[in-house]
């Protein structure tokens, strides 16, 4: 079987990881941690980064330093992750869920505008697959209307919109280093801080409420409970590990793009045929490689693609189940249809993609692709 995904090792974890351990500093905020930040810092110029334990937490963390109260709306896709929502939700928030684009699963911007009312407080923008959504023009009408926008990067790591890498746009981002993404620690995230006057509570919430970040910088002589907080840090062996996979994201990301690029060329034939639809990359945008998608005709249609591939011993893998038509919040979000997200949800596939992929395995996967598409019945 062909896995949809497989963790890269650089073979270089290990080595970080046992000095960490020989350091007898394993706990949060230690070595590893602080040089893993340090190279964001550098190599992307965000203004300030911090490790958390998950993307997940770094979202926690944002909406924490907003200061979400009850009843204060967040707008943002449908066609995402439930982290998302989570993270405003558990602090009162009322979730405003905004369709998908027509060419790809990116929150629609003239949907959002739509959406801004005076209690709406912040946007959360992903960028799915990688890959750009609208955010120049996001962050243009988060400004005009005085809300935050914050970047969901999860996936976006060092992807690019014109001069400027993801994660840079926002007042916050966050990424994630979960074992299916490009690069991973298992389990792992980042808040990054574009907006510096939230950088010292950001460290003061990350560590349980209390100001013992400044403390083992010397600059206070004891530490005390100073805000509300929790236990977002990172262990510094997840560190170690991530130090590892950051020294070789180069390569790892050239890798990554040219399974892309040849998923792409040997597929675009059908595109062209009308018989599939592919990524739609957005002049000025540089993405990453994340994932490869094909968005089919019918859930039908997909559903017999999945079965073909599994047949073959290929593994393809759906997305997400749109948020506003899940159990938990159908009923809180109402009637208002969002048919770009239910397309995304029915029809989109992801083919497998990771670093030690083969050419001829990705060669096998376009073939057999070819072979169903052109072969399938597109009227049911
Ligand atoms: C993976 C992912 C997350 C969650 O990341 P964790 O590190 O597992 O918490 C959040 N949002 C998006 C868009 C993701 O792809």
């Amino acid at each position: 079987m062909i896995p949809f995904n497989k963790i890269h090792l650089t073979g270089e974890e290990i080595t970080y990881m046992s000095k960490a351990m020989q350091s007898g500093k394993i706990a949060g905020d230690g070595y590893y941690t602080k040089a893993c930040e340090a190279i964001f810092e550098k190599k992307y110029g965000f203004k300030k980064t911090l490790l958390t334990s998950s993307c997940t937490h770094a979202l926690e963390l944002a909406a924490l330093l907003i200061n979400i109260q009850n009843g204060d709306e967040v707008i943002m896709p449908s066609y995402s992750f439930v982290s998302m929502a989570n993270a405003f939700i558990l602090r009162g928030a009322k979730i405003v869920f905004a369709d998908s684009g027509p060419s790809d699963p990116n929150i629609d911007l003239k949907k959002v505008e739509e959406l801004i009312t005076p209690a709406t407080k912040a946007i959360v923008a992903m960028h799915y697959g990688g890959i750009s959504c609208n955010i120049t023009a996001l962050k243009k009408l988060a400004d005009k209307n005085k809300i935050y926008l914050i970047e969901d990067a999860a996936q976006a790591i060092d992807s690019f919109y014109g001069n400027l890498p993801l994660g840079s746009f926002g007042q916050f981002a966050t990424f994630s280093f979960h074992e299916t993404k490009n690069i991973t620690c298992g389990e792992g995230g980042l808040l990054v801080i574009n907006d510096k006057k939230f950088a010292k509570r950001a460290e003061i919430i990350r560590e349980k409420g209390t100001n013992r970040s400044s403390f083992i910088r010397n600059e206070i002589t004891k530490y005390s409970w100073v805000d509300v907080g929790s236990s977002f840090l990172a262990s510094d062996i997840s560190a170690a590990f991530l130090y590892a996979q950051l020294n070789k994201l180069n390569n790892i990301q050239q890798q990554r793009r040219k399974i892309w690029n040849r998923y792409y060329k040997g597929l675009e034939h059908l595109a062209e045929k009308k018989l599939i639809k592919l990524p739609v990359i957005p002049t000025n945008a540089v993405h990453n490689g994340h994932n490869f998608y094909i968005i089919c005709k019918s859930r039908k249609i997909r559903t017999a693609y999945i079965d073909f591939m599994r047949l073959y011993e290929v593994q393809t893998q759906f997305h997400y189940m749109s948020l506003h038509n899940s159990t938990f919040y159908k009923k809180k979000h109402g009637k208002r249809a969002l048919p770009m997200a239910k397309l995304y949800q029915n029809c989109l596939v992801r083919l497998p993609l990771f670093f030690d992929l083969e050419e001829n395995d990705i060669d096998k996967i376009i073939t057999l692709t070819c072979r169903f598409f052109l072969n399938v019945d597109h009227t049911s």
